[in-house]
Protein backbone atom coordinates (compact mmCIF):
# COMPACT_ATOMS: atom_id res chain seq x y z
CA UNK A 1 0.00 0.00 0.00
CA UNK A 2 1.39 3.24 -0.83
CA UNK A 3 0.81 6.75 0.92
CA UNK A 4 -2.02 7.40 -1.36
CA UNK A 5 -3.88 4.21 0.20
CA UNK A 6 -6.80 3.70 0.82
CA UNK A 7 -9.28 5.58 -0.87
CA UNK A 8 -12.59 6.64 1.21
CA UNK A 9 -15.60 7.56 -0.79
CA UNK A 10 -18.23 8.91 1.23
CA UNK A 11 -21.37 8.57 -0.52
CA UNK A 12 -22.97 5.75 -2.47
CA UNK A 13 -24.74 7.34 -5.22
CA UNK A 14 -24.26 7.50 -8.54
CA UNK A 15 -20.69 9.76 -8.47
CA UNK A 16 -19.55 7.53 -5.41
CA UNK A 17 -20.63 4.36 -7.25
CA UNK A 18 -18.28 5.43 -10.38
CA UNK A 19 -15.66 6.37 -8.71
CA UNK A 20 -15.79 2.52 -6.95
CA UNK A 21 -16.18 1.54 -11.11
CA UNK A 22 -13.84 3.12 -12.29
CA UNK A 23 -11.00 1.91 -9.73
CA UNK A 24 -12.15 -1.25 -9.95
CA UNK A 25 -11.99 -1.41 -13.83
CA UNK A 26 -7.94 -0.59 -13.44
CA UNK A 27 -7.84 -3.30 -10.77
CA UNK A 28 -7.52 -1.29 -8.04
CA UNK A 29 -10.48 -1.99 -5.89
CA UNK A 30 -9.15 -3.20 -3.10
CA UNK A 31 -7.87 0.35 -2.38
CA UNK A 32 -11.48 1.30 -1.56
CA UNK A 33 -13.79 1.71 1.01
CA UNK A 34 -17.19 2.73 0.49
CA UNK A 35 -18.75 4.51 3.42
CA UNK A 36 -22.91 4.70 2.80
CA UNK A 37 -24.79 6.05 5.52
CA UNK A 38 -28.19 4.37 3.98
CA UNK A 39 -28.60 0.93 4.76
CA UNK A 40 -29.02 0.09 1.14
CA UNK A 41 -27.03 -1.07 -1.28
CA UNK A 42 -26.00 1.61 -4.21
CA UNK A 43 -29.11 1.98 -6.32
CA UNK A 44 -30.61 4.20 -9.37
CA UNK A 45 -31.89 7.55 -8.21
CA UNK A 46 -34.41 8.49 -11.06
CA UNK A 47 -36.50 5.37 -10.95
CA UNK A 48 -37.90 6.63 -7.50
CA UNK A 49 -40.11 9.58 -8.81
CA UNK A 50 -41.34 7.49 -12.38
CA UNK A 51 -41.14 3.77 -12.46
CA UNK A 52 -40.49 2.65 -8.80
CA UNK A 53 -42.74 5.26 -7.68
CA UNK A 54 -46.13 3.75 -9.92
CA UNK A 55 -45.29 0.23 -9.48
CA UNK A 56 -46.11 -0.65 -6.08
CA UNK A 57 -44.32 -4.08 -6.81
CA UNK A 58 -41.02 -2.54 -8.60
CA UNK A 59 -37.67 -3.21 -6.85
CA UNK A 60 -34.58 -0.47 -6.12
CA UNK A 61 -32.34 -0.80 -9.32
CA UNK A 62 -28.88 -1.53 -7.75
CA UNK A 63 -26.09 0.26 -9.43
CA UNK A 64 -23.78 -3.09 -8.81
CA UNK A 65 -24.77 -6.59 -6.84
CA UNK A 66 -23.07 -7.40 -3.52
CA UNK A 67 -20.84 -9.76 -5.12
CA UNK A 68 -19.24 -7.23 -7.56
CA UNK A 69 -18.10 -5.09 -4.86
CA UNK A 70 -17.35 -8.34 -2.83
CA UNK A 71 -15.22 -9.40 -6.43
CA UNK A 72 -13.79 -6.15 -6.80
CA UNK A 73 -12.13 -6.11 -3.13
CA UNK A 74 -14.33 -2.89 -2.35
CA UNK A 75 -15.02 -2.63 1.37
CA UNK A 76 -18.91 -1.22 1.48
CA UNK A 77 -19.87 0.60 5.10
CA UNK A 78 -23.54 0.43 5.33
CA UNK A 79 -26.02 2.45 7.31
CA UNK A 80 -23.00 4.49 8.77
CA UNK A 81 -22.87 8.21 7.77
CA UNK A 82 -19.23 9.92 7.84
CA UNK A 83 -19.51 12.50 10.74
CA UNK A 84 -16.42 14.40 10.53
CA UNK A 85 -12.83 14.50 8.76
CA UNK A 86 -9.64 15.15 10.80
CA UNK A 87 -7.51 16.65 7.95
CA UNK A 88 -4.00 16.67 10.02
CA UNK A 89 -4.28 12.71 10.62
CA UNK A 90 -5.59 11.82 7.74
CA UNK A 91 -8.66 9.78 9.47
CA UNK A 92 -12.42 9.74 8.97
CA UNK A 93 -14.89 9.59 11.58
CA UNK A 94 -17.99 6.98 11.26
CA UNK A 95 -21.23 7.31 13.29
CA UNK A 96 -20.70 4.34 14.65
CA UNK A 97 -17.14 5.46 15.96
CA UNK A 98 -14.69 3.62 13.51
CA UNK A 99 -11.86 5.87 12.11
CA UNK A 100 -11.05 5.00 8.86
CA UNK A 101 -7.17 5.94 7.71
CA UNK A 102 -7.42 7.83 3.99
CA UNK A 103 -4.77 8.15 1.63
CA UNK A 104 -7.19 9.88 -0.49
CA UNK A 105 -10.79 10.73 0.11
CA UNK A 106 -13.39 11.59 -2.24
CA UNK A 107 -16.53 13.41 -1.01
CA UNK A 108 -19.59 12.37 -3.28
CA UNK A 109 -22.30 12.99 -0.69
CA UNK A 110 -24.80 14.58 -3.33
CA UNK A 111 -27.81 16.86 -2.14
CA UNK A 112 -30.50 16.92 0.95
CA UNK A 113 -34.54 18.37 -0.20
CA UNK A 114 -35.03 21.69 0.33
CA UNK A 115 -37.57 22.10 3.59
CA UNK A 116 -39.66 24.61 4.19
CA UNK A 117 -38.69 26.79 7.35
CA UNK A 118 -42.02 27.32 8.60
CA UNK A 119 -43.43 23.87 7.91
CA UNK A 120 -42.70 21.08 10.48
CA UNK A 121 -40.58 18.11 8.56
CA UNK A 122 -42.25 15.09 10.57
CA UNK A 123 -45.70 15.67 9.61
CA UNK A 124 -47.30 12.26 8.50
CA UNK A 125 -49.20 13.45 5.48
CA UNK A 126 -46.34 16.00 4.14
CA UNK A 127 -43.39 14.19 2.07
CA UNK A 128 -39.86 14.83 0.52
CA UNK A 129 -38.54 12.72 -2.56
CA UNK A 130 -34.65 12.46 -2.69
CA UNK A 131 -34.02 8.53 -1.57
CA UNK A 132 -35.29 5.23 -1.33
CA UNK A 133 -36.68 5.29 2.16
CA UNK A 134 -38.50 8.80 0.73
CA UNK A 135 -39.81 6.93 -2.46
CA UNK A 136 -41.24 3.89 -0.14
CA UNK A 137 -43.15 6.17 2.03
CA UNK A 138 -44.05 8.48 -0.67
CA UNK A 139 -45.66 5.07 -2.32
CA UNK A 140 -47.68 4.37 0.66
CA UNK A 141 -48.79 8.21 1.43
CA UNK A 142 -49.82 7.99 -2.19
CA UNK A 143 -51.83 4.95 -1.64
CA UNK A 144 -53.63 6.46 1.06
CA UNK A 145 -54.48 9.38 -0.39
CA UNK A 146 -57.32 10.95 -3.41
CA UNK A 147 -55.90 14.19 -3.99
CA UNK A 148 -52.38 15.40 -4.32
CA UNK A 149 -50.98 19.16 -3.83
CA UNK A 150 -46.96 19.34 -5.22
CA UNK A 151 -45.30 22.15 -4.18
CA UNK A 152 -42.82 23.13 -7.14
CA UNK A 153 -43.29 22.91 -10.81
CA UNK A 154 -39.20 21.54 -11.01
CA UNK A 155 -38.39 18.25 -12.25
CA UNK A 156 -39.06 15.81 -9.12
CA UNK A 157 -42.56 17.95 -8.41
CA UNK A 158 -43.46 17.44 -11.62
CA UNK A 159 -42.56 13.63 -11.81
CA UNK A 160 -44.22 12.90 -8.86
CA UNK A 161 -47.46 14.91 -10.56
CA UNK A 162 -47.21 12.86 -13.57
CA UNK A 163 -47.19 9.57 -11.65
CA UNK A 164 -50.08 10.49 -9.50
CA UNK A 165 -52.29 11.34 -11.70
CA UNK A 166 -51.23 8.41 -14.15
CA UNK A 167 -52.16 6.57 -10.30
CA UNK A 168 -55.77 7.92 -10.83
CA UNK A 169 -55.06 10.77 -8.35
CA UNK A 170 -56.27 14.53 -8.37
CA UNK A 171 -53.33 16.60 -8.55
CA UNK A 172 -52.73 20.50 -7.81
CA UNK A 173 -49.08 21.80 -8.51
CA UNK A 174 -48.49 24.83 -6.93
CA UNK A 175 -45.52 26.89 -8.44
CA UNK A 176 -44.29 30.51 -6.89
CA UNK A 177 -42.36 31.38 -10.21
CA UNK A 178 -44.16 32.81 -13.63
CA UNK A 179 -43.63 29.48 -15.45
CA UNK A 180 -42.86 25.97 -15.06
CA UNK A 181 -39.09 24.62 -14.82
CA UNK A 182 -37.91 28.34 -14.68
CA UNK A 183 -34.08 27.76 -13.62
CA UNK A 184 -33.41 24.64 -16.20
CA UNK A 185 -35.44 24.70 -19.58
CA UNK A 186 -36.76 27.63 -22.37
CA UNK A 187 -40.09 29.38 -21.82
CA UNK A 188 -41.48 27.87 -25.33
CA UNK A 189 -40.23 24.04 -23.67
CA UNK A 190 -41.88 25.20 -20.23
CA UNK A 191 -45.47 26.10 -21.85
CA UNK A 192 -45.82 23.21 -23.76
CA UNK A 193 -44.97 21.21 -20.42
CA UNK A 194 -47.73 23.47 -18.67
CA UNK A 195 -50.36 22.58 -21.11
CA UNK A 196 -49.19 18.69 -21.57
CA UNK A 197 -49.48 18.57 -18.08
CA UNK A 198 -53.09 20.47 -17.38
CA UNK A 199 -54.45 18.16 -20.99
CA UNK A 200 -53.61 15.73 -18.50
CA UNK A 201 -56.31 16.56 -15.79
CA UNK A 202 -53.41 18.37 -13.34
CA UNK A 203 -54.24 21.58 -11.66
CA UNK A 204 -51.31 23.96 -12.18
CA UNK A 205 -51.31 27.00 -10.76
CA UNK A 206 -48.03 29.77 -11.55
CA UNK A 207 -47.36 32.61 -9.49
CA UNK A 208 -48.70 31.58 -6.41
CA UNK A 209 -47.68 32.56 -2.82
CA UNK A 210 -48.24 29.94 -0.44
CA UNK A 211 -48.20 30.12 3.59
CA UNK A 212 -50.36 29.61 6.49
CA UNK A 213 -49.96 26.07 7.19
CA UNK A 214 -52.99 24.36 9.22
CA UNK A 215 -51.94 21.49 11.31
CA UNK A 216 -53.73 19.37 13.28
CA UNK A 217 -52.14 16.77 15.41
CA UNK A 218 -49.30 15.51 13.57
CA UNK A 219 -51.35 16.32 10.01
CA UNK A 220 -51.96 18.77 7.47
CA UNK A 221 -55.07 19.39 7.07
CA UNK A 222 -54.74 23.23 4.73
CA UNK A 223 -52.86 25.51 3.61
CA UNK A 224 -53.40 29.38 1.75
CA UNK A 225 -52.45 29.72 -1.64
CA UNK A 226 -52.77 33.40 -2.65
CA UNK A 227 -54.24 33.98 0.72
CA UNK A 228 -57.39 31.27 -0.67
CA UNK A 229 -57.57 28.08 1.95
CA UNK A 230 -56.78 25.02 0.66
CA UNK A 231 -57.58 21.46 1.90
CA UNK A 232 -54.39 19.44 2.02
CA UNK A 233 -54.93 15.58 1.35
CA UNK A 234 -51.35 14.76 0.68
CA UNK A 235 -48.28 17.75 0.51
CA UNK A 236 -45.05 17.09 -1.68
CA UNK A 237 -42.64 19.29 -1.72
CA UNK A 238 -40.90 19.79 -4.73
CA UNK A 239 -38.96 22.98 -3.79
CA UNK A 240 -35.36 21.87 -4.93
CA UNK A 241 -32.33 20.41 -3.32
CA UNK A 242 -28.91 21.87 -1.53
CA UNK A 243 -25.77 20.39 -1.57
CA UNK A 244 -24.50 18.59 1.01
CA UNK A 245 -21.99 19.90 1.82
CA UNK A 246 -21.62 20.08 5.66
CA UNK A 247 -18.85 17.42 6.33
CA UNK A 248 -16.46 19.23 4.03
CA UNK A 249 -17.05 23.12 5.37
CA UNK A 250 -16.84 21.45 8.97
CA UNK A 251 -13.39 20.23 7.85
CA UNK A 252 -12.70 23.65 6.76
CA UNK A 253 -13.19 22.77 2.90
CA UNK A 254 -13.90 26.02 0.85
CA UNK A 255 -17.57 25.92 -0.11
CA UNK A 256 -19.84 28.48 -1.78
CA UNK A 257 -22.98 26.47 -3.37
CA UNK A 258 -21.41 23.37 -2.68
CA UNK A 259 -17.79 22.11 -2.03
CA UNK A 260 -15.60 24.38 -4.01
CA UNK A 261 -13.43 22.36 -6.57
CA UNK A 262 -11.10 22.63 -9.60
CA UNK A 263 -11.67 21.02 -13.11
CA UNK A 264 -9.44 17.88 -11.26
CA UNK A 265 -12.34 17.34 -9.10
CA UNK A 266 -9.83 18.62 -6.43
CA UNK A 267 -10.83 20.78 -3.31
CA UNK A 268 -9.03 23.05 -1.18
CA UNK A 269 -6.84 20.25 0.36
CA UNK A 270 -5.24 18.22 -2.63
CA UNK A 271 -5.27 15.03 -0.11
CA UNK A 272 -9.08 15.46 -0.74
CA UNK A 273 -11.67 15.10 -3.65
CA UNK A 274 -15.39 15.86 -4.90
CA UNK A 275 -17.92 14.98 -7.23
CA UNK A 276 -21.20 14.87 -8.29
CA UNK A 277 -24.29 16.75 -7.16
CA UNK A 278 -22.37 18.49 -4.02
CA UNK A 279 -20.00 19.74 -6.06
CA UNK A 280 -19.39 23.50 -7.40
CA UNK A 281 -16.65 23.54 -10.51
CA UNK A 282 -15.63 25.97 -12.63
CA UNK A 283 -17.45 25.59 -16.35
CA UNK A 284 -14.80 25.04 -18.85
CA UNK A 285 -15.35 27.28 -21.85
CA UNK A 286 -16.55 30.24 -19.17
CA UNK A 287 -14.87 29.36 -16.14
CA UNK A 288 -17.91 30.55 -14.44
CA UNK A 289 -18.76 28.11 -11.35
CA UNK A 290 -21.54 25.96 -12.16
CA UNK A 291 -23.59 23.14 -9.77
CA UNK A 292 -25.59 20.71 -11.46
CA UNK A 293 -28.14 17.81 -10.36
CA UNK A 294 -27.57 15.39 -12.87
CA UNK A 295 -26.59 11.54 -13.51
CA UNK A 296 -24.23 12.37 -16.42
CA UNK A 297 -22.39 15.18 -14.43
CA UNK A 298 -22.42 12.40 -10.98
CA UNK A 299 -21.08 9.79 -13.67
CA UNK A 300 -18.79 12.07 -16.00
CA UNK A 301 -17.03 14.06 -12.71
CA UNK A 302 -16.29 10.16 -11.10
CA UNK A 303 -14.23 9.31 -14.44
CA UNK A 304 -12.51 12.51 -13.77
CA UNK A 305 -11.66 11.86 -10.35
CA UNK A 306 -10.57 8.33 -10.68
CA UNK A 307 -7.92 10.22 -13.30
CA UNK A 308 -6.88 12.21 -10.76
CA UNK A 309 -6.55 9.43 -8.40
CA UNK A 310 -4.49 7.59 -10.96
CA UNK A 311 -2.21 9.93 -11.79
CA UNK A 312 -3.99 10.55 -15.42
CA UNK A 313 -4.97 13.74 -15.15
CA UNK A 314 -8.30 14.38 -17.69
CA UNK A 315 -9.68 17.59 -17.00
CA UNK A 316 -13.61 17.67 -16.35
CA UNK A 317 -14.84 18.70 -19.96
CA UNK A 318 -18.11 16.69 -20.32
CA UNK A 319 -20.94 18.22 -22.14
CA UNK A 320 -24.16 18.28 -19.60
CA UNK A 321 -27.15 16.50 -20.84
CA UNK A 322 -30.30 15.59 -18.69
CA UNK A 323 -33.64 13.65 -18.99
CA UNK A 324 -37.08 13.45 -17.09
CA UNK A 325 -40.13 11.86 -17.88
CA UNK A 326 -43.55 13.04 -16.85
CA UNK A 327 -46.24 11.44 -18.15
CA UNK A 328 -46.45 11.12 -22.25
CA UNK A 329 -43.00 13.58 -22.32
CA UNK A 330 -39.59 12.88 -22.26
CA UNK A 331 -37.66 15.72 -21.80
CA UNK A 332 -33.97 15.58 -22.70
CA UNK A 333 -31.59 18.70 -22.73
CA UNK A 334 -27.88 18.98 -24.25
CA UNK A 335 -25.36 21.48 -23.51
CA UNK A 336 -26.45 25.05 -21.29
CA UNK A 337 -29.05 26.77 -21.98
CA UNK A 338 -27.22 30.39 -23.06
CA UNK A 339 -28.76 33.93 -21.42
CA UNK A 340 -29.91 35.04 -24.68
CA UNK A 341 -29.56 33.99 -28.65
CA UNK A 342 -32.37 32.81 -30.82
CA UNK A 343 -34.42 29.95 -30.59
CA UNK A 344 -35.89 27.66 -33.44
CA UNK A 345 -38.12 24.76 -33.42
CA UNK A 346 -37.51 21.42 -35.54
CA UNK A 347 -40.30 19.72 -35.59
CA UNK A 348 -40.55 15.61 -35.11
CA UNK A 349 -42.60 12.93 -36.53
CA UNK A 350 -45.54 14.15 -34.75
CA UNK A 351 -47.36 17.34 -32.61
CA UNK A 352 -45.63 15.90 -29.25
CA UNK A 353 -42.32 15.33 -30.63
CA UNK A 354 -40.07 18.09 -31.51
CA UNK A 355 -36.68 19.91 -30.58
CA UNK A 356 -35.74 23.74 -29.80
CA UNK A 357 -32.09 24.60 -31.41
CA UNK A 358 -30.90 27.65 -29.25
CA UNK A 359 -27.89 29.79 -30.81
CA UNK A 360 -25.94 31.66 -29.61
CA UNK A 361 -23.30 33.91 -30.85
CA UNK A 362 -24.40 32.45 -34.13
CA UNK A 363 -23.05 28.81 -32.73
CA UNK A 364 -25.67 26.23 -31.84
CA UNK A 365 -25.06 25.93 -27.89
CA UNK A 366 -28.05 23.91 -26.51
CA UNK A 367 -30.82 21.83 -27.78
CA UNK A 368 -33.85 20.92 -25.97
CA UNK A 369 -35.56 17.48 -27.45
CA UNK A 370 -39.54 16.50 -26.55
CA UNK A 371 -40.00 12.63 -27.79
CA UNK A 372 -37.10 12.97 -29.93
CA UNK A 373 -34.34 10.61 -28.49
CA UNK A 374 -32.65 10.62 -32.00
CA UNK A 375 -32.57 14.10 -32.28
CA UNK A 376 -30.84 14.28 -28.25
CA UNK A 377 -28.48 11.25 -29.15
CA UNK A 378 -27.24 13.55 -32.20
CA UNK A 379 -27.65 17.05 -30.57
CA UNK A 380 -25.07 15.53 -27.80
CA UNK A 381 -22.44 14.27 -30.89
CA UNK A 382 -22.82 17.62 -32.63
CA UNK A 383 -22.37 19.38 -29.69
CA UNK A 384 -19.54 17.66 -28.67
CA UNK A 385 -18.10 17.88 -31.78
CA UNK A 386 -18.45 22.02 -32.06
CA UNK A 387 -20.29 21.72 -35.28
CA UNK A 388 -22.71 24.27 -36.17
CA UNK A 389 -24.93 23.82 -38.56
CA UNK A 390 -26.78 26.21 -40.68
CA UNK A 391 -30.41 27.20 -38.34
CA UNK A 392 -32.52 26.59 -41.32
CA UNK A 393 -31.22 23.74 -42.05
CA UNK A 394 -31.13 22.15 -38.75
CA UNK A 395 -34.73 22.94 -38.54
CA UNK A 396 -36.01 20.78 -41.79
CA UNK A 397 -37.41 17.43 -40.33
CA UNK A 398 -36.44 15.66 -43.57
CA UNK A 399 -32.42 15.72 -42.84
CA UNK A 400 -31.83 13.99 -39.69
CA UNK A 401 -30.03 16.09 -37.37
CA UNK A 402 -26.80 13.53 -37.39
CA UNK A 403 -26.31 14.12 -41.11
CA UNK A 404 -24.90 17.82 -39.66
CA UNK A 405 -21.84 15.66 -38.11
C1 LIG B 1 -36.30 11.36 -7.38
C2 LIG B 1 -35.17 11.77 -8.26
C3 LIG B 1 -35.26 11.67 -9.64
C4 LIG B 1 -34.21 12.06 -10.46
N1 LIG B 1 -34.33 11.92 -11.81
C5 LIG B 1 -33.29 12.26 -12.61
C6 LIG B 1 -33.36 12.09 -14.01
O1 LIG B 1 -34.40 11.69 -14.55
N2 LIG B 1 -32.28 12.42 -14.76
C7 LIG B 1 -31.11 12.86 -14.19
O2 LIG B 1 -30.12 13.13 -14.90
N3 LIG B 1 -31.02 13.05 -12.87
C8 LIG B 1 -32.07 12.74 -12.06
N4 LIG B 1 -31.98 12.92 -10.71
C9 LIG B 1 -30.75 13.51 -10.17
C10 LIG B 1 -29.69 12.42 -9.99
O3 LIG B 1 -30.23 11.32 -9.33
C11 LIG B 1 -28.54 13.03 -9.22
O4 LIG B 1 -27.98 14.06 -9.99
C12 LIG B 1 -27.49 11.98 -8.90
O5 LIG B 1 -28.03 10.99 -8.07
C13 LIG B 1 -26.30 12.65 -8.25
O6 LIG B 1 -25.40 11.68 -7.83
P1 LIG B 1 -24.48 11.94 -6.56
O7 LIG B 1 -23.71 10.68 -6.36
O8 LIG B 1 -23.77 13.22 -6.69
O9 LIG B 1 -25.50 12.13 -5.35
P2 LIG B 1 -26.59 11.10 -4.78
O10 LIG B 1 -27.01 10.13 -5.81
O11 LIG B 1 -27.60 11.97 -4.16
O12 LIG B 1 -25.79 10.31 -3.66
C14 LIG B 1 -25.25 10.89 -2.51
C15 LIG B 1 -25.18 9.81 -1.46
O13 LIG B 1 -24.34 10.26 -0.40
C16 LIG B 1 -24.90 9.83 0.82
N5 LIG B 1 -24.34 10.66 1.90
C17 LIG B 1 -24.53 11.98 2.10
N6 LIG B 1 -23.83 12.40 3.19
C18 LIG B 1 -23.20 11.29 3.67
C19 LIG B 1 -22.34 11.06 4.78
N7 LIG B 1 -21.98 12.06 5.62
N8 LIG B 1 -21.88 9.80 5.00
C20 LIG B 1 -22.22 8.79 4.15
N9 LIG B 1 -23.05 8.94 3.10
C21 LIG B 1 -23.51 10.19 2.85
C22 LIG B 1 -26.39 10.00 0.60
O14 LIG B 1 -27.15 9.24 1.52
C23 LIG B 1 -26.53 9.49 -0.84
O15 LIG B 1 -26.74 8.09 -0.85
C24 LIG B 1 -33.02 12.56 -9.88
C25 LIG B 1 -32.92 12.69 -8.49
C26 LIG B 1 -33.98 12.29 -7.68
C27 LIG B 1 -33.86 12.42 -6.19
Amino acid sequence: MDELDPIVVVGGGHAGVQVCAGLAALGQGARVHLVCEETWLPYQRPPLSKSFLKNGQEPLQEHRAKSWFDESGITVHRADAAVAIARARRRLLLHSGQELPYGRLVLATGTRARQLPHLHADLDNVAVLRNADDAQRLRMLLAASAHVTVLGGGFIGLEVAATARALGKAVTVLESAPRLLMRSVSPELAQHVLDTHRAAGIEVRLGVAVGHFETEGARLIGLAADGVRQEVDLLVLGIGAVPEHQLASDAGLECENGIVVDEHMRTSDPAILAVGDCTSFPEPTSGRRLRLESVQNANDQARAAVATLTGAQQPYRALPWFWSEQGSLRLQMAGLMPADGIRLRRPGASEASFSLLHYAGGRLTCVESVNAPLDHMAARKLLEAGSNPDPEMACDPSKPLKSFL
